[in-house]
């Protein structure tokens, strides 16, 4: 398959000039600053934010790249994953005639993307044991889709799709390959970021919401070749991620022990929840998980498990009603004592 990034971009967007924004026009500091209509008197609040921040982010790259082993230039930053993945979209999808492609059960962003932006979504399901097939691979890469989501580890489900298959879909598929890897602090496979130079369609996104513990301050990642990070620049918003925001990321990055610590503890969790949950009565099955949460099955009735956690203070996600997931609840690893108040809760259910 001969990639060609200019013909999947549309032409608009080829055609169009980006925003130039103050900070374009002019980086550094200068003694007076009076270009970009800011307030050089200060700013309301505890702290001062009365700047503009820097639209490419470049600290925060420069000290992301050689942690993900990957060129300044070959990463997006994004106001949360959502925003990389609707850029995506956007970047590719002419609104009511392209389509997206993506693989249930898997993470509902990517189809809320596509239908907000008027964008078909063609499903192909994965196997009943959450895995890629021989013929869903054949399917892929015969569709017209101009991308193709493959989340792995999983969300919902929390399983590693198979590489080889994932790399045939990379050698295959028309369009682009998204690997949505946001539970990758999880797993101990080797990030597809290793494969960014063998793979010009393959972008690879991760997030600072789960093992960073940074969900509230929405800081996405995607790592891909430079002419495509640069596209995903071309049409962001010119300050898309915030002063502060960017800050804080610098700062987590430079406590890559606390990081390393909660990775960790959570890991210990998953597999303490993972060995003692299946000896609970009403779960019949528990799925491998390489993510920060474990997939359960339960029986008779998962809804109504569902609905006696909720009484007692512990909220789950339900995923009963997902293909595939028929009975399912979603459980996230917690603290220890979150993990032993969920665990105690379910050995006492007398459904
Ligand atoms: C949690 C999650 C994300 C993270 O989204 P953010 O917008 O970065 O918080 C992305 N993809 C999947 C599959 C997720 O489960």
């Amino acid at each position: 398959m001969l990639f060609d990034l200019e013909s999947l971009v549309r032409p608009n967007v080829r055609a169009m000039k980006p925003y130039s924004s103050a900070r374009d026009e002019f980086e550094g500091e200068a003694r007076v600053m009076l270009d970009a209509n800011e307030n050089s008197l200060g700013s309301a609040g505890p702290e001062r934010f009365n700047r503009y921040p820097d639209p490419h982010q470049r600290a925060v790259k420069a000290a992301l790249a050689p942690l993900k082993g990957v060129a300044t230039e070959q990463i997006f930053l994004g106001n949360g994953s959502d925003e990389a993945i609707d850029l995506l979209v956007r970047l590719t999808c002419v609104p009511g005639q392209d389509s997206i492609l993506i693989l249930p059960p898997t993470y509902g962003m990517y189809e809320v993307a596509a239908n907000l932006n008027d964008v078909a979504v063609e499903r192909l399901p994965l196997t009943a044991d959450f895995q890629l097939s021989s013929e869903i691979v054949a399917q892929v890469n015969a569709s017209q889709a101009k991308l193709v989501f493959i989340c792995s580890p999983n969300n919902p489900t929390g399983n590693l799709l198979h590489a080889e298959a994932v790399e045939e879909i990379l050698r295959g598929f028309g369009g682009l390959v998204i690997v949505d890897e946001a539970y990758a602090d999880f797993t101990t496979a080797l990030s597809w970021t290793t494969r960014l130079a063998e793979f010009p369609n393959l972008v690879v996104m991760q997030t600072f919401s789960k093992a960073w513990g940074l969900a509230g301050l929405r800081l996405g990642m995607a790592f891909a070749s430079p002419e495509i990070i640069s596209y995903l620049n071309k049409i962001k918003p010119p300050y898309n991620i915030s002063e502060a925001t960017q800050q804080h990321a610098l700062a987590a990055l430079q406590d890559a022990e606390r990081f390393e610590a909660m990775r960790t503890e959570l890991l210990k969790g998953r597999d303490w929840l993972a060995e003692r949950l299946p000896a609970v009565s009403i779960v019949k099955e528990v799925f491998p998980s390489d993510a920060n949460f474990l997939l359960a099955r339960f029986r008779p009735d998962a809804t109504a498990v569902y609905d006696y956690l909720l009484e007692k203070g512990i909220v789950v996600r339900n995923r009963t009603t997902q293909p595939g997931c028929a009975g399912c609840l979603r459980l996230t690893v917690g603290s220890p004592e979150e993990n032993d108040a969920l665990l105690a809760a379910l050995q006492q259910y007398e459904g």
